[in-house]
């Protein structure tokens, strides 16, 4: 028997229920907030996600699904979003449709990363982009946009942190204090926190190793260093969050290090799924789109996991909407009585009813269990007298009351009687 490959997930049919809840709940918070659906390929050119995730950051360094195509191409299967919907604004001359170009997608992503709980080699995004508003009220935008989605879901036990990591300008002066704070310790810190103090010092903040993390903690912080525009950008945001009721926290070590992410940057965190706390994460990178070579275009955006947030879901006990069940099962006795059955249930399935009827020959007592393992909320059974008669007794499962109904108005009695 050949297993399903290591860091991948089948959703069986009694769970699929579940992701249609947190897909609807996103496609809802989109309509609600005027963004159309964006789908883009699974795969790209390998040179996309080099530079637009950024060549120093852990996704690109040990995490890309990257694979010669028969062409002789790199290609990669997408670890994240951004780089293809940016990719996708700019190869289509986006920029000259009404800007804001607002987009969100629910997207498979691939990451060969060390499987366990919350962390998966293929997992699924919800994402969200706004290209072309430079203006915080963007920033609150799509920070409410998140959290209205979180609160669909029912999540309530999550935590907002956000921050601001600067633009080029106060960057560069800010990387040049970090690098100061850091040459003193390079020696007790890890192989990646050497290479990156070289290439984006902003990024050995976000170092996970525990020797790293002591010594990070006493590191400058960039808020201290924002320009005044950057300071400005970021006091209005939190005024905005404030106004809409959206509560968060500053934390000064969120950095999305990547050199054309800007500005603010956020994070919705649980402490009820163990490590991978973070379920949702974005940021304004108002550098991107000119990385890839599109115009100067500013955009804000977030992602979140989706296999995070059902497991967040499951951990709490927050409810799932029941999984849509047949409203009626109709069982037959022998040939004909089946066969009236099945026509019967056809019959109303083609005119949008949900129903069902045997497909495996089975006797009326294990039709009877089938039907109550499906959950119909209807039972009839078509014995000769009621092929004679025309008429079923549709039995009410969930008080067992009956009604006897003619063939013709089933469809009509049970509109009535949902
Ligand atoms: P982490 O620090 O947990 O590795 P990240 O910074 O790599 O997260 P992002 O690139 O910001 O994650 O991706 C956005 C969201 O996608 C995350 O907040 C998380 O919910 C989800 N996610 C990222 N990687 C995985 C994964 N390997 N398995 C499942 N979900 C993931
Ligand atoms: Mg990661």
């Amino acid at each position: 028997m050949i297993n399903i490959p290591k860091g991948t997930k089948d959703v069986l049919p009694a769970e699929s229920y579940k992701w249609q809840f947190v897909e609807n709940a996103a496609r809802q918070t989109a309509a609600q907030f005027n963004i159309r659906e964006i789908r883009t390929p699974v795969f790209e050119h390998t040179e996309l996600f080099l530079r637009g995730v950024g060549e120093t950051t852990d996704v690109v360094t040990k995490e890309m699904y990257t694979f010669e195509d028969k062409g002789g191409r790199s290609i990669t299967l997408k670890p994240e979003g951004t780089a293809g919907a940016a990719r996708m604004f700019i190869e289509n001359g986006l920029a000259n449709s009404p800007l804001p170009l607002k987009a969100y997608y629910i997207a498979p992503c691939y990451r060969y990363e060390r499987p366990q709980a919350g962390r998966l080699r293929e997992f699924h995004q919800f994402g969200i982009e706004v290209f072309g508003a430079s203006s915080p009220e963007a920033d609150a935008e799509v920070i409410f946009a998140a959290s209205t989605f979180l609160k669909k879901l029912g999540i309530k036990d999550i935590r907002l942190e956000i921050n601001s990591i600067g633009c080029k300008s106060c960057r560069a002066e800010y990387n040049r204090a970090l690098k100061e704070y850091f040459r003193p310790h390079l020696g007790e810190m890890c192989a990646t926190c050497n290479e990156r103090f070289e290439k984006n010092p902003l990024r050995m903040i976000d170092c996970k190793e525990e020797k790293c993390k002591a010594i990070t903690a006493g590191a400058p912080k960039m808020l201290d260093y924002l320009c005044p525009d950057c300071r400005a950008h970021f006091e209005k945001v939190k005024c905005l969050l404030d106004s809409l009721g959206v509560e968060y926290t500053v934390n000064p070590d969120i950095v999305r290090g990547l050199d054309y992410y800007t500005r603010t940057v956020f994070e919705f965190v649980s402490t009820s799924i163990g490590a991978q706390g973070t379920v949702c994460g974005g940021g304004r990178y108002d550098g991107l789109v000119s990385e890839l070579g599109g115009g100067n275009v500013p955009a804000i955006g977030f992602a979140a996991g989706l296999e995070r947030l059902l497991l967040l879901m499951e951990n709490t006990g927050i409810p799932f909407p029941a999984a849509a069940v047949p409203e009626v099962y109709v069982a037959g006795m022998d040939d004909a009585t089946r066969a009236k059955a099945f026509a019967i249930v056809n019959d109303l399935r083609a005119r949008g009813v949900s129903a069902e009827c045997d497909l495996m020959s089975r006797s009326v007592k294990a039709q009877f269990k089938y039907a109550d393992k499906l959950g119909a909320k209807y039972v009839a059974v078509i014995g000769g007298n009621e092929l004679e008669r025309g008429t079923v007794n549709l039995k009410k499962m969930a008080d067992g009351t009956v009604s006897e109904v003619a063939f013709a108005d089933i469809y009509g009695f049970l509109a009535e009687n949902k």
